[in-house]
């Protein structure tokens, strides 16, 4: 072997590595959004936990980086992220900045949904539980697909984080992102991945899950017909059903909410930077 040839076999393999590196979600280390942490470049995936939660180690061509879902009320300031690891366990410093999201009012016509009789309270109680199931699965999985598309093409009109006054009475703050789409416009799987749940829900209406692996989930919400169910692979850009204008909406319109380690955070960190 000359020396030329090894040159351009180095080259090829450089090209092969920064084609299969993974594409990180974008950073913001801020309440609902994603803190990129490098984990170093050992051999083994390290482990991490933010609080009880462990969360999405991937790698891309410089090594191991975990993805770290902040929470909406996460207070801002340092955040200790823990990490077993080739070498030990150890602890990385997260710094989470402040972030103030726009206050939002509007009215949704049945105003059950806003404020639920006692007899809707058992209904409510049974799917948060379930929801809060699904939020702390973790699936382990070598590699997760974070490179998501948007789910359905439309303009964006309800942002994340919102903090919102729904017919004059505080609700909890926007978890997703809103996209104006007619009744029967189809919505695809943001990313690869497998349905955890599909069914109707009080707040969501008709509404599908799907577990990315590593505790990344997307959910889709407000469907008019589900067209997957629990248990299902599903490849990315796949169809899972027709927007609709089922839960408490104020019109038709795709809400779409993407879950790393429980948290709620910004889907469009997960987009092309051209969706931004
Ligand atoms: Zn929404």
């Amino acid at each position: 072997m000359n020396a030329s040839f090894l040159r351009l076999a180095c080259l090829a393999l450089g090209f092969l590595a920064a084609l299969s590196a993974h594409a990180l979600p974008q950073e913001a280390a801020v309440p609902g959004g994603v803190a990129l942490v490098r984990l170093g470049s050992g051999a083994g995936r390290p482990q991490a936990w933010f609080g009880e939660r462990r969360v999405a180690v991937v790698r891309d061509a410089k090594g191991w980086v975990a993805l770290v879902g902040l929470p909406l009320a996460l207070a801002p300031g340092e955040h200790a992220l823990r990490v077993v690891s080739d070498g030990g366990e150890g602890s990385k410093t997260l710094r989470v900045a402040a972030k103030q999201y726009p206050l939002q009012r509007f009215s949704v016509p049945d105003h059950r949904k806003v404020e639920p009789p006692p007899e809707d309270m058992l209904r409510i109680e049974r799917e948060q539980k379930r929801i809060d199931e699904i939020k702390s699965a973790f699936r382990d999985a070598p590699d997760i697909d974070t490179a998501f598309r948007q789910p359905a093409a439309g303009r964006l009109t309800g942002r994340f984080g919102l903090r919102r006054i729904i017919n004059g009475l505080e609700r909890m703050p926007h978890a997703g992102i809103d996209v104006a789409v007619p009744v029967g416009t189809p919505v695809h799987a943001a990313g690869s991945g497998v349905v955890v749940e599909a069914g109707d829900y009080f707040f969501n209406g008709n509404s599908v899950y799907i577990d990315h692996g590593q505790g990344l989930v997307t959910l889709y919400c407000h469907l008019d017909r589900i067209e997957v169910l629990p248990g299902e692979p599903v490849a990315a850009g796949q169809r899972i059903g027709l927007s609709g204008n089922t839960g408490r909406t104020s019109g038709p319109h795709l809400h779409w909410t993407v879950l790393l380690n429980g948290a709620a955070v910004d889907p469009r960190l997960f987009l092309p930077r051209t969706k931004r």
